[in-house]
């Protein structure tokens, strides 16, 4: 969208307020509220905030930064009132030197796209976002009580998980997403809603903005909806699978007609880069100590490092579609993740994959959970981090995935994380004290 074109929505259907939106290293999407008066100044780029108070950003004293809105990204709410409406606008983030600012994850995927394009690759991602709805208390705390089964003593409708879905769905609709499917998970209370793939980068903006329309929708039934990896022990977590391709000059560069399972030779190489950088970049697709409560056997997780053609239990499994539909499906990634980071270093692997030409091992058409540990290890086949801190140990050691982040970002993700780690590893959680206090 053109700025005038912008200006011009905003005076035709009376916005009076303009939410600038980024999102920190954590993916966490931060605001910016502006009023229309000043939205030509900020299409200019001329909007200064102090980055000093935004996680993983700047230092007191580099504290000023300039954010530019990507005109594309020209959103109105609608959920909000026709008259005095809100919108928004996708930011990126620059020095006060006009140079972009190293820490803002959206340019990190942007640099990664860029080497892409430049290889002749465009990648199209499409997501699977799953996410749990539950019920608050009465002080409007969400609770882990699902609506599936509070309904027995809740007098609320039995379908208003359902309800709030298709609302949710006619709001993203609103907004400009195709959505191609939406359904109730395998657990009590857990929703999923894909939409269409686009490129990487608007991918990315959509899933950040998805989470924020997922739990104002929610809000408004009053639920609360959860994208956190594992909210229940002994149930499914909440995944987001993701499905990826490269096209080059508008064709599906992953298919190959003649190729060994209608699958080109990019895309063996693509697998491959995955494959070889999975233990560390997991890091950034699944960063939260609750994300490896999610990578265990038996919840449709993945926790092995293969892959197959059918079987749902490894790291990627390849969607029987062929054609212009050809795509691997990533299936680690949790919502909780920086979607901006975790296409970025998915693609840079598989980048690399495809420079070093490599070859993935053979795919594997068993249950890995139902294999032995002998098994396992007669086939190559390793297991993925068992937990945030070996996950950032792993991280830590390659090159390739930290070269991604930049310097600013990783360094600033991983003093996160380890302080993240050490707050859950100094803490005595219930499972303990029920499990210990007597025995010993
Ligand atoms: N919820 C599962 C996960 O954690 C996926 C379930 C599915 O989509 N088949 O990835
Ligand atoms: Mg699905
Ligand atoms: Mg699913
Ligand atoms: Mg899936």
């Amino acid at each position: 969208m053109a700025k005038e074109d912008i200006l011009k929505e905003v005076r035709e259907k009376g916005i009076k307020s303009i939410r600038l939106q980024f999102t920190d290293i954590l993916g966490i999407l931060k605001n910016v509220a502006i009023t229309t008066a000043q939205l030509e100044k900020a299409l200019e780029g001329e909007l200064m905030f102090d980055g000093s108070s935004i996680e993983g950003f700047a230092r007191i004293e580099e504290s000023d930064m300039y954010l530019r809105p990507d005109p594309n990204t020209f959103t109105v709410f609608p959920w909000r009132p026709i008259k005095g409406g809100v919108a928004r606008l996708i930011c990126d983030v620059f020095n006060p030197d006009g140079t972009p600012f190293e820490g803002d994850p959206r340019y990190a995927l942007k640099k990664v796209v860029a080497e892409a394009s430049s290889m002749g690759y465009t990648l199209n991602v499409g997501p699977e976002v799953e996410f749990f709805l539950f019920q608050v208390d009465g002080d409007g705390r969400p609770t882990t009580i699902t609506h599936d089964n509070a309904s027995y003593f809740y007098m609320t409708p039995v379908d208003l998980g359902e309800e709030a879905r298709r609302s949710m769905v006619l709001t993203l609709e609103q907004m400009g997403f195709e959505i191609e499917a939406s359904h109730h998970e395998t657990a009590p209370g857990q929703h999923e809603i894909d939409f269409k793939y686009s490129d990487a980068l608007d991918t990315a903006d959509k899933i950040v903005t998805f989470r924020f329309v997922v739990r104002t929708i929610a809000q408004q039934h009053g639920l609360h909806a959860t994208f956190m990896p594992k909210p229940i022990a002994g149930i499914n977590g909440s995944g987001m699978h993701t499905n990826q391709s490269l096209f080059m000059n508008g064709q599906n560069a992953f298919f190959d007609p003649n190729g060994e399972m209608g699958l080109s030779k990019e895309a063996y190489n693509y697998i491959a880069g995955l494959m070889k950088h999975a233990h560390s970049f997991v890091a950034i697709t699944n960063p939260t100590v609750n994300s490896y409560k999610r990578l265990i056997p038996g919840f449709e997780a993945p926790c092995y490092i293969a892959w197959s053609a059918r079987n749902r239990s490894p790291l990627i499994r390849i969607p029987s579609k062929r054609g212009s539909s050809t795509r691997i499906e990533a299936r680690f990634p949790d919502p909780s993740c920086n979607p901006y980071l975790a296409l970025a270093v998915q693609l840079k692997a598989g980048l690399a994959g495809i420079k070093e030409n490599l070859t993935p091992p053979s795919a594997v058409s068993q249950n890995i959970y139902k294999m032995s540990d002998e098994e396992r290890k007669a086939q190559g086949i390793q297991a993925l981090p068992a937990n945030l801190y070996d996950a950032l140990q792993e991280l830590s050691r390659d090159g390739l995935i930290k070269e991604t982040l930049g310097k600013h970002i990783y360094e600033r993700f991983m003093k996160e994380g380890i302080k993240e780690w050490d707050r859950y590893r100094s803490t005595v959680h219930p499972w303990e004290v029920s499990r210990y206090l007597e025995m010993y």
